[in-house]
């Protein structure tokens, strides 16, 4: 398929790329060539921007119809919110009916890739699965462990947690182009340090993924010091537990110690920045200079249900206000929303920019009304304004999907 339309991207964190007219051509799901002639048949998408797929790092299916019922805490939020609305993914039907949607809305906000938890059932998170299959998403999806201080229908028996989540990935791991297992213990206080070091164990054996949260809230962290008073800090409860690595994604950590930041680094663990959650949840705010200044990769995350919005690039405006000391462009935005997102999941080889040899992750703006502006601009416009409604297309891995 060859498609004559205009290219924005970035192959880092300062250096945009913009190829008007250009030609790309695409075998199956591969970019295999970008040029600026071609004299066969093409599509015509010259009234159209192609940029690079959104890459969502961190977000909750279950978590799809709390979105927006606040609670200023952490712990608070979960009791009063997300527990009751998780308890109800026993039933298949609501399973599928909010998996469905959840990957619908995301495709429609040009979220090409996304990183979530489930809930603790284990049919839910396969529903899950099958869901994303369908609709045609890129997703590594994991089913949340927690056996420990949980209402009492979110508590697992450990080794059926383990047992449940293994199983899980043996059916979806490497079977499906686009999907991925990750392990999802919640935290470290909904999850026992026996189940952890054994998660630990399998995904070091394995070279699995791994997602939790780390250092969100103050009274999270006070919770963890009280549970586990022999250890170091927060983060050294999962470094003790062997979860970090370079495949471990740690949400929000928001309050990290330099100790805590050197654990992160030394294990090239990763890091997802939930701009718009850090407010809503009145957590704080994401250390960003540090994260630079120490080689920490961390890329943006819409973090629902205390993300707002499906829209990543609402989340990278969010991520522009809630520095209050680190300027950030609409260009660094941009890569914190693609290729950033593609190197905290060790993809980018394959996903993250438009370039020759990714995967065809695309998403397609109307660009008459974006034609007149430079290329920073057009970031600009695209990030601070709401033009979802502007998106035209969303292909995955070459497929059309709008
Ligand atoms: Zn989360």
């Amino acid at each position: 398929m060859i498609i004559k339309t205009n290219i924005l991207t970035c192959n880092n964190h300062v250096d945009l790329v913009f190829q008007k007219n250009a030609f790309l051509n695409i075998n199956e799901n591969k970019i295999v060539n970008i040029t600026d002639n071609y004299t066969g048949d093409y599509k015509d998408y010259t009234n159209y921007l192609a940029l690079p797929g959104f890459i969502d790092t961190h977000t909750h299916i279950s978590q799809k119809n709390i979105m927006g019922l606040q609670k200023p805490s952490l712990l608070d939020w979960l009791d009063t919110y997300v527990f009751p609305e998780e308890e109800k993914f026993t039933n298949r039907n609501h399973a599928n009916a909010i998996s469905k949607s959840f990957f619908d809305n995301a495709i429609k906000n040009g979220t090409t890739c996304l990183v979530a938890y489930t809930t603790i059932h284990r049919e839910a998170c396969d529903i899950a699965f099958e869901n994303a299959k369908k609709a045609g998403i890129r997703a590594l999806i994991g089913k949340v462990m927690m056996d420990i201080n949980s209402p009492e229908k979110l508590t697992e028996n450990a080794s059926k947690s383990i047992e449940d989540s293994i199983s899980l990935y043996e059916k979806w791991h490497g079977k499906h182009p686009l999907l991925e297992y990750i392990f999802s213990p919640r935290f470290a206080i909904s999850c026992s340090k026996d189940l952890m070091k054994e998660v630990g164990d399998f995904i070091k054996k394995n070279n699995a993924y791994m997602q939790t949260h780390l250092s969100e809230n103050l009274d999270e962290i006070a919770n963890i010091k009280s549970l586990y008073p022999g250890f170091k800090s927060y983060a050294d409860v999962y470094y003790q537990c062997n979860l970090m690595g370079e495949k471990s994604i740690f949400g929000h950590c928001v309050h990290l110690t330099e100790e805590e930041i050197d654990l992160l680094k030394g294990t090239n663990s990763k890091i997802a920045y939930c701009a718009d959650s850090n407010f809503y949840l009145k957590s704080g705010e994401f250390d960003i200079k540090s994260a630079e200044e120490n080689g920490v990769v961390f890329a943006l995350a819409s973090d629902i249900g205390a993300g707002t919005s499906f829209s990543m690039p609402y989340h990278a405006k969010m991520s522009i206000y809630r520095q209050s000391h680190t300027q950030i462009s609409p260009a660094k935005a941009f890569y914190l929303m693609t290729l950033a997102g593609a190197e905290v999941l060790s993809m980018q080889d394959r996903i993250g920019s438009i370039e020759i040899n990714k995967e065809a992750d695309i998403v397609f703006y109307d660009y008459t009304g974006l034609s007149v502006l430079e290329p920073e601009s057009i970031l600009s416009r695209i990030i601070y304004t709401d033009m979802s409604s502007q998106i035209k297309q969303v292909m995955i891995a070459g497929k059309e999907l709008i």
